[in-house]
């Protein structure tokens, strides 16, 4: 069993897939070719923000947000204890320094009253300026974004919001990656909408940020004069080469198709045979919050305390059943952020979640009996 089945997808698309990376090798335009614009018009109408700019990958795209905002040296960028590497890498790249915060037990997202709390703290030791959140939609449910944003407003915070994760989700109707002043997302292949290599997004309804963000992804080039074919070469910020290539946005056109029209609601299907096939289980299922839709980036249970998870990682194993730990190491116990004030934070659920998670298998293309065979293996084993 794939822990996400991507050649499957790719035999159901293939015809689709293949025709999109001939045309573009045959076209030759390998780098800002129609395709692009046309994917970023099309994610940026389904996320229901004014622009959408691609770029090379997830992490790119949370950096040139910080760049893009002017979040750096001397600012405090307050991040979930729990998440990947990147969301605090980005601002710590930009010379912020990463401020982590304890996690929701139940949706694994940041918890907005100790967010205000370790806002509160920051403010009042005044060695550094409280500027940005970065807010992640873990797992693929939404951050609880009502009681951030008012948070952020209280404090004067930028808000960014880190949907690698979470692109496809929503609350209430209203997509993600249109809840942050900047949003990012990420096309890595096993995210829910990948492409097939490095890809990313950025996603904002400010004209300004949008012209920057489109100059720093090209070497700070001048984007004042679309008209002057030279502009490229007038160089007026210092950027990055950071752009999506064009055989992975011709890829991620019919992917796009396919994961609006069917994939989102086959893979929260896949989801709820789990949640009602674990009930009783003995573990506890994901939450997902009234209101709030999951695009599932991965199905993470929690162990009771006392099993022994990696035992029952490598009985699935022999059972050919692939089941990961994301994460085993909050973010403040990192090795890069040792001896620095991001490693100063108290967050017990997340210590608690790093022992305690299992991701299973999930992709929208899992059978019926796939996913019966990972309950009746894991209750076993329990
Ligand atoms: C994957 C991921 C990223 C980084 O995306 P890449 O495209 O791999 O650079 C950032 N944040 C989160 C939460 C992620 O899961």
């Amino acid at each position: 069993m794939q822990f996400r089945d991507l050649p499957k997808q790719y035999e159901v698309l293939k015809s689709q897939i293949d025709e999109a990376m001939i045309r573009v090798a045959s076209s030759a335009r390998f780098i800002s070719g129609p395709e692009v614009k046309e994917l970023e018009k099309s994610l940026a109408d389904y996320v229901g923000v004014k622009h959408c700019i691609t770029c090379a990958n997830g992490t790119d795209a949370i950096t040139i947000a910080m760049r893009a905002m002017g979040v750096g040296k001397g600012d405090a960028v307050f991040v979930p204890d729990f998440t990947f590497f990147s969301s605090g890498e980005c601002p710590a790249d930009e010379g912020a320094t990463p401020i982590f915060v304890d996690v929701d037990e139940e949706t694994f997202n940041i918890d907005p009253v100790k967010l205000e709390e370790t806002v509160k703290r920051i403010i009042a030791e005044g060695k550094y300026k409280a500027r940005a959140v970065v807010a992640v939609d873990l797992f693929g449910q939404p951050a609880d974004y009502e009681a951030i944003r008012t948070v952020c407003d209280k404090y004067g915070l930028l808000l960014m919001e880190d949907a690698a994760q979470g692109f496809g989700g929503n609350i209430n109707g209203k997509m993600a990656c249109s809840f942050g002043d900047i949003a990012t997302t990420s096309f890595f292949p096993a995210k829910p909408l990948g492409c097939y290599g490095d890809g990313g997004a950025i996603f904002t309804d400010s004209d300004e940020w949008a012209d920057l963000i489109r100059s720093i992804c090209v070497h700070g080039k001048d984007t004042g004069n679309p008209d002057d074919p030279n502009a490229k070469y007038n160089n007026i910020r210092i950027g990055k080469n950071s752009r999506l290539d064009t055989i992975q946005a011709a890829i991620l056109i019919p992917k796009f198709k396919a994961f609006t029209d069917y994939e989102l609601d086959d893979i929260n299907r896949v989801a709820s045979w789990y949640t009602e096939g674990l009930k009783d289980a003995g573990v506890v299922t994901p939450k997902i919050s009234d209101g709030y839709y999951s695009s599932w980036a991965q199905y993470t249970i929690k162990l009771p305390e006392s099993s022994d998870r990696k035992m029952i990682q490598s009985k699935l194993k022999e059972y050919g059943i692939p089941a990961m730990v994301y994460y085993a190491k909050p973010m403040h116990l990192q090795g890069a952020f040792k001896d620095t004030d991001s490693a100063m934070a108290d967050c017990p659920i997340t210590e608690k979640l790093c022992k305690t998670v299992l991701s299973l298998p999930i992709d929208p293309y899992k059978t019926r009996e796939e996913i019966d065979l990972v309950i009746s293996k894991l209750r076993g084993l329990l």
